[in-house]
């Protein structure tokens, strides 16, 4: 019979075979897409020190959306994320006055 304890090890097994494709993947990025992410941005002020030693935090969260790009490995699925872009290079081209 097979256990949860085997199938949880045979789970970790495959897990870190998966794991040695992508650390061993020479990664080929495809085109990088917009993937704006969202996360927890705090608002507001409430007091939750008390007496002598009051303090402050936010009186709750709110979703926020931040500009994001993300490349996908082609080969293996890995995710590289970005949150600055830089400038284009255009270089040059022949003057003809
Ligand atoms: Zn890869």
């Amino acid at each position: 019979m097979t256990t949860s304890t085997d199938r949880i090890k045979e789970l970790q097994r495959q897990i870190e075979a998966e794991q040695r494709k992508i650390n061993n993947c020479k990664h080929t990025y495809g085109e990088p897409f917009y993937n704006p992410e969202t996360v927890k941005e705090g608002y507001g002020s409430v007091q939750v020190g008390r007496g002598s030693d009051p303090c402050w935090d936010y009186a709750g969260y709110r979703d926020v959306e931040v500009d994001r790009w993300t490349k996908k490995c082609t080969l293996c699925g890995h995710e590289v994320h970005t949150k600055t872009q830089k400038p284009i290079i255009k270089g040059y081209e022949p003057d003809f006055k």
